[in-house]
């Protein structure tokens, strides 16, 4: 009986030295935000402004990702913590500016940050709550500051074309950090600024250089930046 017992306490034991020592969550994460007239004007797809109104001419958040230095990722972790709108209530405001829905039928947002909370967020319970989550990706956007990293260097979202170069290196200059940049085509086949990559540590706080870039959505040499 007693033996039965201590096998069991080490089989204990040894499961929860696996979860604190081996199994590694995840390894950082992306933080993507997407060029809103690239969205729309896509050949792909057609865009619906949220029921909130047209947003803001500026970069909006796609996500925050848990990733592996593999290329790999953890996704729809835990089904027992589902968006919980009432969780984030303070952040409301914030969310619908730097956080918008432009997919079709138009909504006013809940949909989106459910999909990415419980796509995504739900990997990253190790190091946040939903309201950290949120509130964390919100404050990258506002560290970021793309548009006006751009702008600085004279690259305006207004259907000229830049070099990727260029580009990179006004968000290197403006973040500190290198980022990948993901294309799509407009309706004319024509390669645009369509999502920025940027990297966080898995514990969620410092931006650093990405590990790893995602595969696909390549740009040209020479890419447009529409205007929205
Ligand atoms: P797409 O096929 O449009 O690149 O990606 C579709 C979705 O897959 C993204 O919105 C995102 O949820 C997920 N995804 C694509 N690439 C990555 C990646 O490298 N890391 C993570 N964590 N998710 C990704
Ligand atoms: P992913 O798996 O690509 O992170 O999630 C994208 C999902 O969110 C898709 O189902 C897409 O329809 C939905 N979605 C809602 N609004 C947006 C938006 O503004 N941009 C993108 N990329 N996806 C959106």
């Amino acid at each position: 009986m007693e033996s039965k017992f201590s096998f069991l306490i080490n089989l204990l034991v040894l499961q929860c030295l696996a979860v604190v020592c081996v199994s590694q969550d995840f390894d950082f994460f992306y933080f993507v935000q997407q060029w809103p007239g690239s969205y729309c004007d896509s050949a792909k797809s057609s865009c619906c402004y949220p029921t909130t109104g047209k947003p803001a001419v500026d970069f909006g958040i796609h996500g925050l990702w848990p990733n592996y230095n593999d290329g790999s990722y953890p996704q729809n972790c835990d089904s027992g913590n589902p968006f919980d709108e009432s969780k984030i209530s303070d952040l409301i405001g914030n969310m619908r500016k730097n956080w918008p829905t432009l997919a079709c039928p138009s909504g006013s947002g809940e949909t989106f940050w459910s999909h990415e909370w419980e796509k995504h967020g739900t990997c990253s319970e190790s190091v946040f709550d939903q309201h950290n989550y949120f509130e964390t990706t919100l404050g990258l956007k506002q560290q970021t500051k793309l548009l006006q990293a751009l702008k600085t260097a004279g690259i305006n979202p207004d259907g000229s074309t830049y070099s990727l170069e260029n580009i990179k290196d006004a968000i290197k200059e403006g973040t500190g950090h290198t980022p990948w940049i993901e294309c799509n085509r407009d309706s004319s086949g024509n390669s645009q600024l369509y999502q920025v990559y940027l990297c966080l540590d898995n514990s969620g706080s410092i931006l650093i250089e990405c590990p790893v870039f995602p595969r696909g959505g390549k740009c040209g040499p020479e890419i447009e930046f529409p205007s929205f």
